[in-house]
C-alpha cells in the first residue's frame, strides 16, 4: 500500500535520513521503531505529506505522492498530543476532519456518530476538550482521524502521554480497532515491548537507517545486527 523508494531527508545540510526503501503491505499494522531522534517521526510524516523528502519517490496505492498536500492523500495522522482544539466539543473535532469534504449535515451527524462508537466515546460528543481525561481526549484523536475513512492510518507515539495502565488498555483498544477498520497502520514507538505485542511487521531504525524489517519474533529472536540486538533487550 505504501511504497518508499531511496527517500532521503536532510534539515539544514545534516542528514536524518539514509536512502530508505521500505514497503508497508495494505492492512498491515506497521511499527516504526528505534530511539528518540533515529527519524521515525520524520518518515512518518514524509508519508503523510507534512515533510517534503529531500529525494526519493514515495508510492500510496501505486500512486505518486510526492508534490501533493496531506489532505489530497488517502492518509491521516494521529499526532502524539492529540492536536484537538480544546474549547471546541469532541464532535466540534471530528467533524473538522470532513469539513473540507462538504459533505451535507446530517451526513456528517452520523459519520461523528460512528467514529465515537468505533472508539467508544458514545454519549461523549457534546463534551469539550478539556473535560476529558488523557486517554478520552486520544479517543477523540483518533476517532478524527478515522472519521473520513483514510486507507492508512499514522500513529506517531500516540499512547506515548499516557500513564502505563491506560497505555495498556489502548493498545488493546487500538489492536480492536485496526481489526475493525482492516486499513494499514503505521505507529512509530520507540517503546520494543508495544512494537512487539501490537505490530505485524516492526521496522527497527537507528540514526536514519532501517536496521531490520520483520515480524515481532524475527527481530527479536533474529536481529540482523548488535544494534538490534541490544536496542531489543538482549544483552550479550
Ligand atoms: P523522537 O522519538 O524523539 O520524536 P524520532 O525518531 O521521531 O525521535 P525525528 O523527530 O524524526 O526523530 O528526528 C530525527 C532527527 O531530525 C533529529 O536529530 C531531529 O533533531 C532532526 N529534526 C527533525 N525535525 C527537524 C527540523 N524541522 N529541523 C531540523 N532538524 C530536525
Amino acid at each position: 500500500a505504501v511504497s518508499l523508494q531511496g527517500i532521503t531527508k536532510a534539515f539544514g545540510g545534516v542528514t536524518v535520513l539514509e536512502p530508505t526503501t521500505l514497503d508497508i503491505r495494505k492492512g498491515e499494522f506497521f511499527s516504526l521503531l528505534g530511539p528518540s531522534g533515529c527519524g521515525k517521526t520524520t518518515l512518518l510524516r514524509i508519508i503523510g505529506g507534512f515533510e517534503h523528502p529531500s529525494g526519493g519517490e514515495l508510492l500510496i496505492g501505486g500512486q505518486p505522492m510526492l508534490g501533493t498536500q496531506p489532505y489530497d492523500r488517502r492518509t491521516n495522522m494521529v499526532f502524539q498530543h492529540g492536536a484537538l482544539f480544546p474549547h471546541l466539543t469532541v464532535a466540534e473535532n471530528i467533524a473538522f476532519g470532513l469539513e473540507m469534504s462538504r459533505k451535507p449535515r446530517g451526513a456528517i451527524d452520523r459519520k461523528v456518530a460512528e467514529a465515537l462508537d468505533l472508539v467508544r466515546l458514545d454519549g461523549f460528543g457534546a463534551r469539550r476538550i478539556d473535560q476529558l481525561s488523557g486517554g478520552q481526549r486520544q479517543r477523540v484523536a483518533m476517532a478524527r482521524a478515522l472519521v473520513n475513512e483514510p486507507e492508512v492510518l499514522l500513529l506517531d507515539e500516540p499512547l506515548g502521554a499516557l500513564d502505563l495502565k491506560l497505555r495498556l488498555q489502548m493498545q488493546d483498544e487500538l489492536k480492536r480497532l485496526h481489526r475493525a477498520i482492516g486499513g494499514t497502520f503505521i505507529f512509530v514507538t520507540h517503546d520494543q515491548g508495544e512494537a512487539i505485542s501490537m505490530s505485524d511487521r516492526i521496522a527497527v531504525m537507528s540514526r536514519g537507517v532501517i536496521q531490520q524489517v520483520g515480524s515481532p519474533r524475527d527481530v527479536y529472536e533474529k536481529p540482523a545486527n548488535r544494534f538490534v540486538a541490544e536496542f531489543m533487550g538482549h544483552s550479550n
